[in-house]
Order: structure tokens, then C-alpha cells, then sequence
């Protein structure tokens, strides 16, 4: 994907061409092809400026250069499945200090598999049996506030959740019958008990305790803060921030979990996970998305996502009626967000209606709905230039809607 190619894409793209091509300096544009070919204009499927954010429906995030280049260097050679997994998740887990790691299909598929291997240990037998949980401990305890639609993947083996919400809660929920607590970090403000109380509780009763932190980097740290912390299990997306495939995802913490995960896991069929699959240019991809990110210069692009996110603002805080603020959230996607309102009586537009003009203006662009029927802007999902043209459009269309 080299310079040549892509401004051959934008001179073929006439609106998109005239607009970008001066602004496209470092970054590879996605949807140009060797060939010449252009797969989203030969099959009519509508690309956009992603001013949202990372999104499994909008297709996830950019992939670094590195990433595309190890998949496409990659897929030229077999190799065994369970070897790329050994090699990768050892360079893996040492990164984030971790005993092991294993990259599966996504952070979800790292949670069902995950329990998966809590619910089975070894036992080939159990194993086999699964979602069957008859004769196995398949108990789940999970804090009220965190019982939200991801728990599907801890269900996904037939285990039950077990819903708690104080540390007595805790307590009266153990039983023989307990496998696992599980812990979704971006709603922690939201539980009564905090990470450090939730391990003591977990190891007091010998319980293993999983963390889903899917989206939750920036900062750097917290590719290895919760296994420092002391989980046992680990579950992260390769295809948010991470910037490796939106179809992989990372498994790490003790190496018998990990084990255990990879006896439910492809390439081993006969299993719960068997449809979770991952190949070797995955598994690479996953590695060198995580070489690259925790060696990426975050300063410099929180910087840069604040300085697209500073332009957009700037472009429509002055028109009478408008309203700004920008925040950063703060646990699971860490980067800036601006929220825009505005004073329906000056300017007759409603949230969903200005999503819907932007969505079908040229070039198109998504946005996310925001506070009070206004809308979110966020820029970490952004090529260099396109805030130039987020700005323009929404400048646009405030403009032509001010009474
Ligand atoms: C995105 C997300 C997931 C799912 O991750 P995938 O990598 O898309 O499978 C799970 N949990 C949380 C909190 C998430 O934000």
C-alpha cells in the first residue's frame, strides 16, 4: 500500500479525491487494491470517515501497516496452529506479565473460552461435555452493576451467573458449586466492591477471578496491570485500540487456565470453542499489533487526537447556539470525547437528523449520538485530514440549519 496507490484510489473517488489528497501525508487509506480494484464501489458497500470511535458494527479499527504486512507475509506458508499459539502467546504473556496467553477470535470468545477451561481443568472428559455442566462446579459470581449483555460469553458454556452486589453477598454466595467470579473493569465505579477487596475475597475462598478489559487501553500500563494485580485470567480485544484484527482477540493469566482453555479451543474440534477460530496470520497479526502499540510514542497520539478533536470544536463552538465540552471517559476507551449540543430554537436540526446528513453527505461520515439529543465526535479512529473534513460538514450543516 504505498503513496502511489492510494492517490490512485482518490483520483478515482472524484469527491473524495479532490478533498483528501493533499492531507493524506503518513497514514494508508483503507480500500485501495494492487489491482486496481475497488471492492466497496464494485459492490455499492458504503465507507465512511469513522468519527465514532471502535465499533464491532462499523468494522472495528485500522490495522497498523505492521499488522496488514505480517497478514498478507504470512498467509503464503503453513504452519501448525498449536506452534504459532506456544511461540506467540509466550512473547505475548511475557509482555504483559502474564505466565500465558493464547490469542482467540475477539475478547468475547477469550471470556467463553476462558471459563471454558475453569469449567473443564485437563479433563478431556469434561471437555467433551460442555455446555453440558452436570457434574461440574459452573457457579459464576458476578457483581450486580457488572451483569450487563457480555455475560452472554460466560453463559455461552453453561455456566450460571450468580449475581451479588456487597462482600456479605459475597460471601453467602460461595458455594461448592463455584467456579469463577468475573470482573468487567469499565463499569468498577459502578460496583460496591473494587478490584483489590474482589481479589482478597477471591483468593480467601480459592475462587480464580476473570477480568474483561476489552477496551480499556490507553493507557499502555493496563495490558499488564490486572495480571500484576493478580487475576487469574485476563480478556482483551485485538481489533479496539490495540489496532491488530477486529476478529482476534487476547487470553492471558495462569498458564493451567490457559492450558485448560486451549483443551475447549481450535485447533482441537469436539469442543465448545470450536467455531472461535483463529489462524496464523491472526495470531501473528495479534503479536505485532502489541509489539507495535506498547512502542508506540501514547503522548504523542493522545496529542493528536486531541489537536483533530480541538479542530472540530473550534469549527463550531462560535456559531450562536452551539454548546462544547470535551471529556475523556474514564476507564474503557480513554480518549477524547466531544460532545456537541445545540439550541434547538437557532438551529431547527434534531441529533438523529444531523447523524442521518452526515451519514448520506460525500464524503459520509458516522458519528454516535451524544448527551440530550445532541451528538459524540471522537477522533481515535480518524486518518490524518479527515477532522479537516468532520469539521467542514458539521460547520455546513449547523450553518445551513440556523434560523
Ligand atoms: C468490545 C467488548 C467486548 C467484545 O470484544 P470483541 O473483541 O469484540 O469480542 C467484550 N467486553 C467489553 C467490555 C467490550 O467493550
Amino acid at each position: 500500500m504505498n503513496r502511489r496507490n492510494i492517490l490512485r484510489y482518490l483520483t478515482v473517488t472524484p469527491v473524495l479525491g479532490s478533498i483528501l489528497s493533499p492531507l493524506f501525508t503518513e497514514k494508508s487509506f483503507a480500500g485501495q487494491f494492487k489491482s486496481g480494484r475497488n471492492l466497496f464501489r464494485e459492490l455499492g458497500i458504503r465507507t465512511f470517515i469513522n468519527a465514532a470511535g471502535t465499533y464491532t458494527h462499523m468494522s472495528g479499527t485500522i490495522m497498523y501497516d505492521e499488522v496488514v504486512e505480517t497478514i498478507t507475509a504470512s498467509v503464503g506458508e503453513f504452519a501448525m496452529i498449536d506452534e504459532v499459539q506456544d511461540k506467540v502467546g509466550e512473547r505475548i504473556a511475557a509482555m504483559c506479565h502474564a505466565e500465558a496467553a493464547t490469542v482467540t477470535a475477539g475478547c468475547w470468545s477469550a471470556v467463553v473460552l476462558g471459563t471454558a477451561g475453569v469449567l473443564t481443568g485437563s479433563d478431556p472428559k469434561k471437555v467433551a461435555q460442555l455446555p453440558d455442566v452436570t457434574g461440574i462446579r459452573s457457579e459464576i459470581i458476578v457483581q450486580k452493576a457488572h451483569n450487563f449483555g457480555y455475560v452472554h460469553a460466560l453463559k455461552n458454556t453453561g455456566a450460571k451467573v450468580v449475581e451479588i452486589e456487597t462482600v456479605e453477598d459475597f460471601k453467602r454466595a460461595v458455594s461448592k458449586n463455584t467456579a469463577m467470579t468475573w470482573f468487567l473493569n469499565v463499569f468498577t465505579d459502578e460496583g460496591k466492591i473494587r478490584h483489590h477487596e474482589w481479589l482478597e475475597l477471591c483468593k480467601q475462598y480459592k475462587i480464580p477471578a476473570m477480568i474483561d478489559i476489552a477496551a480499556d487501553i490507553p493507557p499502555v500500563e493496563n495490558l499488564w496491570k490486572y495480571n500484576d494485580m493478580g487475576f487469574d485470567l485476563v480478556c482483551i480485544s485485538g481489533g479496539k485500540l490495540l489496532r491488530g484484527p477486529q476478529s482476534a482477540g487476547i487470553l492471558m493469566g495462569k498458564k493451567n487456565l490457559i492450558a485448560a482453555a486451549r483443551l475447549c479451543a481450535p485447533p482441537r474440534g469436539m469442543n465448545i470453542g470450536r467455531g472461535m477460530k483463529v489462524n496464523k496470520e491472526e495470531i501473528l497479526a495479534v503479536y505485532v499489533a502489541m509489539e507495535k502499540y506498547v512502542n508506540t510514542d501514547h503522548d504523542k497520539e493522545m496529542k493528536s487526537w486531541s489537536a483533530k478533536t480541538l479542530l472540530i470544536e473550534n469549527a463550531v463552538k462560535k456559531i450562536p447556539g452551539v454548546r462544547t465540552e470535551v471529556y475523556i471517559p474514564p476507564i474503557a476507551n480513554r480518549t477524547p470525547v466531544l460532545l456537541i449540543n445545540w439550541n434547538g430554537n437557532l438551529i431547527r436540526l434534531k441529533g438523529p437528523e444531523l447523524m442521518g446528513k452526515l451519514r448520506n453527505g460525500s464524503p459520509s461520515i458516522e458519528v454516535m449520538p451524544g448527551k440530550n439529543d445532541g451528538i459524540s465526535v471522537i477522533t481515535n479512529s480518524m486518518q490524518n485530514g479527515q477532522e479537516k473534513i468532520v469539521a467542514r460538514r458539521l460547520h455546513e450543516e449547523f450553518i445551513r440549519s440556523s434560523v
